[in-house]
């Protein structure tokens, strides 16, 4: 396994593979990797010849009093666990090299990012497209992979290669959980044991949204009641937002229909923020 920090040798041995034939698969990450990632890996594994992991803690998507300081760094845990997976290249570049002083182009796209995340917390989607559109650039991807845990995130850069001719394919793998149901994530070690316990509240109200549909309830606001009362069961957790919408737009539905919509939600659990979703 190979881990490159310089830009220019990146991107220049990106070229160099694509030339050669090699099919590319990017995995964008920002470290700390857990079973979610590593699932990502291997779908990447699936269809390109060579995958490349990024680790970049990015900072443009954290708003003022977000946790970018604290947000774990463990690099060299993760490269242990990307060469176990097969990884054949970690970029890992420098944050001064990315934003380089002066730096002001950003990418902003204005439908799928301007609702749920994108309120509660503003310019988020910015800096996640202008990172994912530079990475894309420096590191040649035929497939990028995101997970549907951040499924605004997914459709986000959907839109973003369609909107503006991206020659990628992306691809999004399930949510991996724990095994009590909880997604993993990075921010899941901010938890105490007590917390965690408090955030299976999130997957379990989801699950609870889930079964009123099976039930055949179709009306969004009965099931979006449902789960807010579930939530709001827990005084750790403080709810940003609980909405159905429709899975690849996320346009809010209105009249529930299976396949077609998930519920979406975020919430404080205590001094961490968590998002988690549920396909109905
Ligand atoms: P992050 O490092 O949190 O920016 O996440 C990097 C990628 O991993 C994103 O595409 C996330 O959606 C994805 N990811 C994070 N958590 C999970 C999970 N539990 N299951 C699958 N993918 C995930």
């Amino acid at each position: 396994m190979q881990t490159i920090q310089s830009i220019n040798e990146m991107q220049s041995h990106a070229i160099s593979l694509r030339t050669n034939g090699c099919l590319i698969g990017l995995v964008p990450t920002m470290g700390c990797l857990h079973e979610g990632h590593l699932s990502l890996i291997d779908i990447a594994r699936e269809k390109a010849d060579k995958v490349i992991v990024s680790i970049f803690v990015n900072p443009t998507q954290f708003g003022l009093n977000e946790d970018f300081d604290r947000y774990p760094r463990i690099l060299k845990e993760d490269l242990a666990l990307c060469e176990d997976r097969g990884v054949d290249i970690v970029f890992n570049p420098d944050i001064a090299d990315v934003y380089p002083k002066g730096y002001s182009t950003y990418v902003n796209e204005e439908q799928v990012s301007a609702d749920l995340c994108g309120v509660s917390r503003p310019n988020h989607f910015r800096g996640v497209a202008t990172v994912c559109l530079k990475l894309f650039n420096i590191t040649r991807p035929d497939y990028a992979v995101f997970g549907q845990k951040d499924a605004q995130q997914c459709s986000m850069v959907k839109k973003m290669a369609a909107d503006l001719n991206l020659p990628i394919e992306v691809l999004v793998g399930p949510t991996l959980r724990d095994a009590d149901g909880l997604a993993t994530s990075s921010r899941n070690r901010y938890l105490t044991s007590l917390q965690r316990s408090d955030a299976l509240t999130i997957p379990n109200a989801l699950e609870e949204g889930k079964k009123l549909v099976e039930q055949g309830v179709r009306n969004v606001d009965r099931v979006v009641a449902e789960v807010t009362h579930h939530l709001s069961q827990c005084r750790r957790i403080r709810v940003l937002y609980v909405r159905v919408v429709d899975r690849e737009t996320m346009e809010p539905a209105s009249e529930i229909e299976s396949g077609k919509h998930i519920i979406v939600t975020a919430a404080w659990v205590d001094q961490t923020r968590l998002i988690d979703n549920i396909a109905l």
